[in-house]
């Protein structure tokens, strides 16, 4: 997949920089109105300086089209939707395309959330197929990954991510690490207040840094930024985001408060 647009390539080279990302899903809340009161409350904030912190938020569809025309994004967030579409264009009722998420002006694309392989129940192959599609509409995938605690159980932590990883990114080349975002978030973790400890987190990490290198090549696959998600908050985000295998994190709950979410854009700034 070639980059096509300077959008692209103005989000590189976060791994060279050591960058942290601190990302926001909103999941399924905020209106219009409530979307545009949180960023002008979180434009109050400091902004990151320098290069050292990249904020994105996903906001569901409605707001991210709404905040495409509002003025009250600040400069230094980027947006991106929670999902894409598996097609181009055509007669799919309820879908909406990555050309149309572009149009937003919106960079980046959550796919595989553990609540869309699980809860809304995505195969693997349709995730293959959305983050194809976004690629070739110069959309960054984050593409999230993680076991269930069953599955962590029985010890099958690199069967699961693995497997996840092999078919979302199968035939995928790319010649820029900044063209993809891994997030590794065990299901056990997301929205229920138990944090993965350090140690798991480095070790999950570590084997999806290596698999990458293995499908992708060493230097992309290297520099493929990997974020950490499920249960992050301001009491916890210092020593995560400070672990050298994280690049930062994919937040739900914590990020839905303007104060928090500035809270965690200070913590990456300062590890
Ligand atoms: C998420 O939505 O990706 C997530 C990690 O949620 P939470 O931070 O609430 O666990």
């Amino acid at each position: 997949m070639k980059s096509d647009s300077g959008r692209v390539s103005h989000v590189s080279r976060q791994k060279e920089n050591n960058m942290k990302m601190v990302a926001g899903n909103w999941k399924m809340f905020k209106t219009v109105e409530e979307a545009r009161a949180y960023f002008v409350e979180l434009a109050t904030a400091t902004p990151p300086q320098g290069d050292k912190v990249r904020v994105i938020v996903f906001p569901n569809y409605i707001a991210l089209g709404a905040l495409a025309t509002t003025g009250s994004v600040p400069a230094w967030v980027l947006l991106g939707a929670q999902d894409v579409a598996a097609e181009v264009e055509g007669a799919f009722t309820g879908e909406v395309s990555p050309a149309m998420i572009r149009s937003t002006g919106a960079t980046h694309v959550l796919i595989g959330h553990s609540e869309r392989r699980h809860i809304i129940g995505e195969s693997a192959d349709l995730l293959h197929r959305k983050l194809i599609n976004s690629l070739q509409a110069s959309l960054i995938p984050v593409l999230c990954v993680g076991e269930t605690l069953e599955e962590r159980n029985a010890g099958k932590i690199e069967e699961v991510v693995f497997g996840q990883l092999d078919t979302a990114l199968s035939d995928v080349q790319l010649c820029d690490g900044a063209q993809l975002v891994v997030a590794y978030e065990p299901v056990w973790a997301i929205g229920t207040g138990v944090n993965a400890t350090n140690e798991q987190i480095e070790e999950a990490h570590h084997l999806i840094r290596q698999h990458l290198k293995q499908l992708l090549g060493t230097a992309i696959g290297g520099s493929v930024a990997i974020l950490y998600g499920g249960s992050v908050k301001p009491a916890n985000f210092a020593s995560i985001a400070g672990l050298p295998s994280v690049d930062g994190g994919l937040i739900g709950g914590a990020s839905l408060k303007p104060s928090a979410f500035a809270e965690l854009i200070a913590i990456a700034e300062q590890v």
